[in-house]
């Protein structure tokens, strides 16, 4: 069983057909890469996954540990344990590094969801499970967050996610606007999550820096899948990469 699969899934913005039909599957510990041009429609499928509206998902499933979570709320989502990093990276400027990685920790307690039909499988990283593989915010604990360079923020950006109980991270460009050397170290930390047993479904733009450290690629075009298959066979599919990806 894949830990998230997506079956058939059409998604709306009002009456506006976004997804089409897209099928996909996220294998418990690899780094899965969705793939596309501006627009085809990656954000989408991570804001379908997340339960977060707009859009709407009018027909299709998906499916979280084999359980239909097509309709579930968004906090539910999360307190199955899947984490959601959007493209604006959401830190709470006015506060410090360390701050921030507490209110996260206070934001996801089970306590929260008393009642609900959620299992809590595990908590989050700890403080310095998070400083281990963030070393940079560890230096910087006690800055304030608005501070920080953006490749810093979107480090933070992750480790507020992990803090959460998270089995599933989804990251939606979490390369954009940094320096190739930030994006280096940002790619680091993703394989260490990884590593360490975090699933990852990562968006980008920037396909060449996916395909680095991706396990298995999406391509989507249009608001469908066009391209599924290992990160060397997508290497190896000139025709694939110039239509869809332009590189
Ligand atoms: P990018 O890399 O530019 O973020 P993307 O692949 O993530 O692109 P989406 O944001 O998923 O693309 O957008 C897919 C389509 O849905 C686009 O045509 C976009 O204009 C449209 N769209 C996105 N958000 C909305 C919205 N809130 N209302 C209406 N249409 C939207």
């Amino acid at each position: 069983m894949s830990l998230l699969e997506l079956d058939s899934v059409d998604s709306y913005y009002g009456e506006s057909h976004i997804l089409r039909d897209v099928s996909m599957h996220v294998e418990e510990g690899e780094i899965c890469a969705l793939l596309g041009r501006n627009g085809a429609g990656k954000t989408t499928t991570l804001r379908s996954i997340a339960g977060a509206r707009p859009p709407t998902v009018r027909d299709g499933t998906i499916t979280y540990k084999g359980r239909n979570i097509t309709d579930l709320p968004t906090e539910d989502i999360s307190a199955l344990g899947i984490s959601h990093v959007p493209e604006e990276r959401r830190v709470f400027a006015n506060l410090t590094v360390e701050e921030n990685l507490h209110l996260a920790e206070v934001v996801s307690n089970p306590s929260n969801t008393w009642g609900r039909d959620i299992d809590f499988e595990h908590t989050g990283m700890t403080t310095e499970e998070v400083y281990d593989d963030f070393p940079r915010l560890g230096e910087r604990a006690s800055q304030q967050a608005g501070t920080l360079s953006g490749g810093e923020q979107q480090m933070l950006a992750i480790a507020r996610a992990l803090k959460q109980s998270t089995d599933l991270l989804m990251l939606d460009e979490p390369y954009e606007g940094l320096a190739p050397q930030i994006i280096e170290t940002v790619e680091n930390a993703i394989e260490r999550i990884r590593d360490d047993g975090t699933t990852v479904l990562l968006v980008e733009q920037n396909a060449a820096a996916a395909m680095q450290i991706a396990d298995r690629c999406y391509v989507v075009d249009q608001g469908a899948v066009v391209f599924s298959g290992s990160a060397d066979e997508l290497r190896e599919d000139d025709e694939t990469r110039q239509r869809y990806l332009g590189v």
